[in-house]
């Protein structure tokens, strides 16, 4: 399938350009004019990259770059106009992955696209570690398999799993696992974390209806099963 990039971006006219430019390259693409709509896009579709204009008319690229890598490492790569905006996006604490400034050639922009899927798909293959037999944790998609299966998880329910991977057979508290996997932590909120054991138990079943790697330790905590 095409890898599928998502423009964000509130002129039709550049929209159109980079629109036509990606699928005469043989690249799927998805266009949305405002920050809000470009988000919800991205939450709900797999996206390859995002091409996030600075200046868009509900929120500016900045925070929707902060906002996105809330939930996703997807590579970003910005469109500027001014220099101002450059400084910021060069200072990168936002992690976008590179920037074109306006006005720009819509070639450019893809070569630029490339470039960036490039290495991160690079990364993605040395970020691939196998922990355990029955699980792989992917850190840059954020996907955990399970028996070769990707699981489907919330962000949490990634965090604490992939705790629970990286250190079979050792049992963790509820309240460590919280401090481990929430930024902030509420120790009345315990609960929240069988909650999310449950959720993610569910999960695995699906996929082992007999069998369940989690095991509780009462009044404790939890463990992965340690690999036979
Ligand atoms: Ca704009």
């Amino acid at each position: 399938m095409a890898e599928q990039i998502l423009i964000i971006e509130d002129e039709p006219s550049i929209a159109d350009n980079i629109t036509y430019a990606l699928s005469t390259e043989g690249f799927g693409a998805h266009w949305c004019n405002t920050a809000a709509a470009g988000l919800e896009h991205l939450r709900e579709n797999e996206t390859s990259l995002v091409v996030l204009d600075v200046g868009l008319p509900d929120a500016s690229g900045f925070d929707v770059a902060r906002e996105i890598r809330s939930f996703s490492e997807v590579p970003i790569i910005f469109l500027t106009a001014r220099a101002e905006e450059i400084d910021r996006v060069v200072g990168l604490e936002l992690g976008a992955d590179d920037y074109v400034v306006k006005p720009f050639s819509p070639r450019e922009l893809v070569a630029r696209i490339r470039a960036v899927l490039r290495r991160s798909l690079k990364r993605e293959q040395e970020s691939v570690e196998a922990e355990h037999s029955q699980f792989t944790i992917n850190e840059q998609s954020y996907l955990i398999t399970y028996q070769g299966e990707k699981l489907d998880l919330t962000r949490y329910e990634f965090r604490l799993l992939r705790i629970l991977v990286k250190s079979p057979g050792r049992v963790y508290s509820r309240e460590h696992l919280m401090q481990l996997a929430w930024e902030e932590p509420d120790m009345s909120l315990e609960r929240t974390v069988d909650t999310h054991i449950k959720t993610i138990r569910h999960k695995l079943k699906k996929i082992t209806p007999q069998t369940d790697p989690i095991i509780t330790h009462r009044g404790i905590g939890y463990s992965l099963k340690e690999d036979e």
